[in-house]
């Protein structure tokens, strides 16, 4: 059995379902297709949804500026409110502790020009508002069975405080707004649907072939699926037309008690410790969500089948990331009982996400997202929109890649900086971005 739409989307995940959007909105039949149960029970479900703009590139800069635009006036931006709950922002501001050599001059420069605010903050200053940390500057980050763990600070922090950042309370809930919204423009959504293989005719992509028998045909394919996207792209053999690579990486959140007075009750910012190794975000009820900066020293843990891995956090892990936390915050004491969860990120070469199309025409990609794409959904949806958009009006999007202009700064964001031909970004090399 076979049915057509205009494109079928691979993963119904906060960035399939916001590619979904966009193409419905402009006029596309849009089939959705998810092996999952659901929007966003994919690595969404696991993100910390964090959204904060200190990214090395410019463009990573205004992307995540302008997408921060659409999640502060979420219902707004999807022209539609879920009668199922909508996810919130919650502002909480961001603070970055400066490390040797980490050029945050990169990203402040564009925030001086975009008017992001920001404040530098002494050591004093990070003392009086945050009585709770420990300013010792312990660089570079350490395991605990690393001799030099327990050394003596040799200087001292300072920081950058910006006021906008925040995160979405609820990451899956948003990827099914965002397909709630792309129903009301007609788009359908096929879960327990498994693609099985990506189908050529002509030279060109035709549509996909289901676990079930099932083919859905259509001139349009975009990968959307996450951490199995590395495995779409090689079923749709176009890895060779790739300078970049992406595969899964497993990484663990814990969550915590907050320390008293640094709940987000208490106004507790989310906090890049890249000192120590670690990133803190508080949440409801007083806790802390805690995960790794993938500083040095700390192996990664690549996967290479994505069904495969083991889902739980490990003690290890657990005790090196807490030892870290303590070190800075004396107070947090050491819990006694490994809380929290395992799940991947699909990691490219540099970091830096896939918003593509590829060798094969028609068939399209938004992966590679590396742990740090959610808060940039919305505007990942218009870029494969503008791509697709382009491809069909005959224009070669390697060869004259398509600009979008932000409507919150009027700032142009050349979406070539996302090719699959990129050379790799030199400043981009971990989970920050
Ligand atoms: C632990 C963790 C913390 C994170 N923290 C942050 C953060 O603080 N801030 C931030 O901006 N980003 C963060 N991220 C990254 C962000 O969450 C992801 O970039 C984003 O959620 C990816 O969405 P997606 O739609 O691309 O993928 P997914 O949500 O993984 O969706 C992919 C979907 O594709 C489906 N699929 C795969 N293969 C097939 C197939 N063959 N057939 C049918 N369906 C298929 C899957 O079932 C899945 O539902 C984090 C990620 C993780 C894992």
């Amino acid at each position: 059995m076979s049915e057509r739409a205009d494109a079928v989307v691979i993963g119904a995940g906060v960035i399939g379902s916001s590619v979904a959007l966009e193409l419905a909105r402009g006029g596309r039949k849009v089939i959705v297709v998810d092996k999952g149960p659901s929007a966003g029970a994919g690595s969404t479900s696991s993100s910390s949804a964090i959204i904060r703009f200190c990214y090395s590139t410019p463009d990573a800069v205004l992307t995540a500026w302008e997408s921060a635009g659409a999640w502060a006036d979420f219902a707004g931006y999807l022209g539609h409110t879920d009668p199922d709950g909508m996810g919130r922002f919650v502002r909480t501001g961001h603070l970055i502790f400066r490390i040797p050599g980490a050029n945050t001059q990169r990203f402040e420069t564009v925030w001086k020009e975009l008017g992001i605010v920001h404040e530098d903050l002494d050591t004093q200053e990070i003392s009086r508002r945050w009585p709770g940390f420990d300013v010792g500057a312990y660089f570079p980050p350490k395991r605990i069975d690393d001799p030099a763990f327990g050394d003596d600070a040799t200087s001292t922090l300072s920081a950058i405080f910006e006021s906008q950042s925040g995160f979405m309370d609820d990451p899956m809930l948003c990827a099914q707004n965002f397909a709630y919204a792309a129903k009301q423009h007609g788009a359908e959504y096929r879960f327990h649907q498994e693609v099985v293989s990506i189908d050529r005719e002509g030279g060109r992509v035709c549509g996909v072939s289901l676990a079930g028998g099932e083919r859905i045909m259509a001139p349009v394919v975009v990968n959307v699926g996450g951490p199995h996207a590395s495995v779409l792209n090689r079923m749709a053999d176009v890895v060779g037309g790739m300078r970049i690579s992406h595969r899964p990486l497993r990484s663990e959140v814990f969550t915590v008690e907050a320390p008293k007075g640094m709940t987000l009750e208490d106004g507790f910012p989310t906090l890049a410790d890249l000192d120590v190794g670690q990133y803190i975000k508080p949440h409801f009820g007083g806790t802390w969500d805690v995960g790794c900066t993938e500083p040095d020293c700390d192996e990664l843990h690549w996967i290479d089948d994505p069904e495969q891995y083991d889902p739980y956090p490990t003690v290890e892990q657990f005790e090196v990331s807490t030892m870290r936390v303590a070190r800075r915050v004396p107070e947090f004491g050491i819990p006694h009982r490994p809380s929290g969860l395992a799940a991947l990120y699909d990691v490219t070469t540099d970091w830096v996400p896939l918003y593509d199309k590829s060798d094969l025409p028609g068939f399209f990609m938004a992966c590679g997202t590396s742990g740090n794409q959610f808060k940039n959904a919305p505007l990942a949806g218009q870029f494969l929109k503008l791509i697709i958009d382009a491809e069909a009006a005959g224009i070669d999007h390697d060869e004259q890649p398509v600009q979008y202009v932000g409507p919150r700064t009027g700032r142009s964001i050349n979406v070539g900086s996302f090719s699959r031909r990129r050379d790799p970004w030199a400043t981009s090399n971990g989970v920050m971005g």
